[in-house]
């Protein structure tokens, strides 16, 4: 779990944007059924429609009869009056509407050139502004920071509705529901999926007002999580001895989640530990966390009688303040009011999406397109699998005591490595001292991975490799005459073990990138349906991290815990991510709810899920840990993401095994594009997205470790 956690954090994050901001643009929304405020008044559009309808059905003939009316309606549910008055409007459609096949296709041709033009060049413009911060090329400057912050690509729908280029799509391509590209998309020709997408570039037009509210919610309850951490020294127990080492500084939820983790080796403290921990969250999920102990370390906290007292010992640079106030009172349900916010700001855009009228749902149908009741059934899938106790039944035993709540961070299943982490340091500096000796490797490395060798030269040709600031990431290119940029750190000593692990992901995600733009059919389709896809592409990659530096893979028991590892964390997360979803629910049936009933309605829901899907195997009821992770407060309905990338990565996982060799298996998967999720991973597999092969995984694993530790 804490891989994949981080990958999408850190080791992807620009990519993620970038894919982000894509989808935002390009996300999906059926043919408006109610006017969108501040339209021309219907009775005036009508007539000016007959009209237009008789005139150019004169022209072109009955057979363009559907066409036309689909494209008529829906220019006029977005047209407002800065457009346009109506004749302004007639004289559009007339000189707009392609009523022939030849003037269609070369109305589609245009787009499909110009825009990826259009985005090619804006994302090298990103991607050369962002140079600086990205690139390890000395000091960073204010400006650089403001260069890097700035979007060129900010107003181009705003554009393209104000000249009409939007206009000239939605007159000339029909916009789609999901249930239609689910049912109707697999028959469709692939130009049909390519003006299905290209129609879906212009399917909203949300105020700049009402994107900017948005923003602004999401950057205030960003900034509240980034500023949520607690000073672990100052934590005391019963006997008010400090558990924790000074200066410990941890961030809610993710470094407490990640020391519960890292404490089950600590055969001392590590149990008391963990306990404290889950206190912690318990805490602050529940609201009745001081507010003082939040990034204060200049008081001391026992977080079980929740006692308060000014730090007897000082492990931090910044002077204690003169005004200190030591009182236990809680944080004021600022946690709820923070989330209450981005539903409130989230739900401005309902208007404006009038067939998904909800976040939920442009979550559901429009950025993931999987709907939702069919999530829900692959989590609960997970949930309820027989598996589960079974694999808590082996945990047990490896613990060699029952069960505890924190225990679904349970990380114990995962193994040594055959080689020490400085002798792999060593191999990995030897050969590859320089971002250019790395450079230089990769059409060797694709061959270690199955690529015919004129294939990896021509992926090899179109990947570059940057030396990083960060740990890595991968930046594709939106252009076929772009390339992708691989950014991978390589400290003086050469690059180290860790990097080139992350360097062999990030690949991943290029030669992805590369084959899903170069080689796919139509540019409009380029990439993949989303970000969980190409992190189990690049998570292929990773995994043969071993045989390309020609060490022995891991062996079959290896890979048996990592599995189990991962089924775990699925298991864990799974919960997580129906408490999120039933959460956004919960509000949307209460739009005036307070920031106190919704706190109170989050650990009803919190305890709800953990009663029905983890109590019978923990052996204790009413536990609220599910809801503590930070997106839940300022990511908009993100959490489903992790449980969806996890049965992906299976799936794509036990086709290459299938096939055996993963390059040929990888390129024909890349090749498809970005269509729904479940129409690529029947191409890619034969079967859609599920949960089976996680759980075949699983019961496999299980048999290869046995239930005995
Ligand atoms: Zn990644």
């Amino acid at each position: 779990m804490a891989s994949w956690l981080l990958v999408i954090a850190s080791a992807a994050a620009v990519l993620s944007r970038v894919r982000e901001e894509k989808i935002m643009a390009q996300s999906s929304l059926v043919t408006p059924a109610s006017p969108s405020p501040g339209t021309i008044p219907a009775a005036q559009m009508k007539d000016s429609m007959t009209k237009l309808e008789t005139e150019l059905l004169a022209k072109y003939g009955e057979a363009q009869k559907g066409r036309l009316r689909t494209g008529l309606h829906q220019v006029m549910e977005f047209w407002r009056p800065e457009d346009g008055d109506t004749p302004v409007f007639e004289e559009f459609v007339r000189a707009g509407f392609a009523g022939d096949q030849q003037s269609l296709d070369t109305l589609f041709d245009r787009f499909q050139r110009l825009l990826e033009q259009l985005d090619g060049h804006m994302h090298e413009i990103a991607r050369e502004f962002r140079n600086q911060q990205d690139l390890d090329l000395g000091p960073v400057r204010p400006y650089d920071e403001l260069f890097g912050g700035y979007d060129p690509a900010a107003h181009v729908l705003d554009d393209f509705f104000q000249n009409k280029l939007a206009f000239t799509v939605l007159l000339n391509f029909p916009l789609t529901t999901l249930p239609e590209r689910i049912h109707l998309g697999p028959k469709w020709t692939r130009r049909q999926w390519a003006e299905t997408r290209l129609a879906q570039r212009f399917a909203k037009r949300i105020p700049a007002e009402v994107n900017l509210a948005i923003a602004h919610a999401a950057a205030e309850a960003d900034h509240y999580v980034a500023g949520y951490n607690i000073w672990m020294h100052h934590l005391l127990d019963e006997k008010g001895q400090r558990l924790f080492p000074p200066k410990m500084r941890l961030l809610s939820h993710w470094n407490l989640r990640d020391e519960i983790k890292a404490d089950y080796p600590d055969q001392q403290n590590g149990l008391a530990k963990q306990r404290m921990i889950q206190q912690v969250m318990e805490r602050i999920i529940t609201q009745s966390i001081p507010q003082v102990v939040i990034e204060n370390p200049d008081v001391d906290w026992n977080p079980y009688t929740n006692e308060v007292k000014a730090a007897a010992e000082k492990d931090s640079n910044s002077p204690t303040p003169a005004d200190l106030k030591v009182t236990n009172s809680p944080e004021p349900c600022t946690r709820y009011a923070m989330l209450l916010k981005t539903y409130q700001a989230a739900r401005l855009a309902d208007p404006y999406s009038p067939t998904a009228p909800t976040l939920i749902e442009r979550r559901f149908n429009e950025d993931r397109e999987i709907p939702e009741e069919r999530l829900q059934g692959m989590l609960e899938q997970v949930l309820t699998s027989p598996l589960v106790p079974q694999v808590a039944k082996l945990i047990e035993s490896r613990l060699g005591r029952p069960l505890e709540p924190f225990d679904i961070w349970y990380s114990g299943f995962r193994p040594g490595s055959q080689h020490s982490e400085e002798e792999l340091d060593r191999i990995v500096a030897k050969r590859y001292p320089t971002p250019e000796a790395y450079q230089d490797d990769i059409p060797n490395l694709l061959k270690k991975m199955g690529f015919p060798p004129d294939r990896a030269q021509y992926i090899a040709a179109h990947i570059i490799v940057d030396p990083a600031r960060g740990s890595g990431h991968a930046m594709g290119a939106a252009m076929r005459s772009e390339k992708a940029h691989l950014r991978t750190r390589i400290e003086k000593t050469g690059m180290n073990y860790k990097g080139f692990n992350i360097a062999v992901h990030e690949m991943g995600h290029n030669v992805e990138q590369t084959l899903s733009l170069n080689d796919v059919d139509y540019s409009l389709l380029e990439g993949v349906p989303n970000t969980a896809f190409t992190e189990a592409l690049a998570f292929v990659f990773q995994g043969q991290d071993m045989a390309l530096l020609d060490l022995a893979s891991p062996d079959a028991k290896t890979e048996a815990l990592k599995t189990l590892n991962d089924f775990w964390g699925t298991y864990e997360i799974a919960g997580v991510a129906l408490v999120d979803m039933a959460v956004w629910h919960w509000m949307y049936d209460h739009p005036e709810a307070t920031p106190e009933q919704l706190r109170a309605a989050t650990l009803q829901i919190a305890r709800d899920q953990w009663n029905r899907f983890f109590a019978p195997v923990f052996g204790k009821k009413d536990v609220v840990l599910l809801a503590v992770y930070s997106h839940m407060i300022d990511s908009f309905l993100y959490l489903p993401d992790y449980p969806i990338g996890h049965l992906i990565a299976f799936q794509i996982e036990e086709q290459m095994k299938k096939a055996g060799r993963i390059g040929p298996e990888f390129e024909r998967m890349a090749k498809m594009g970005r269509v729904t999720p479940d129409l690529w991973m029947e191409h890619a597999t034969g079967k859609p997205v599920g949960a089976d092969a996680l759980l075949a995984a699983t019961e496999e694993a299980l048999r290869q470790v046995g239930t005995k530790p």
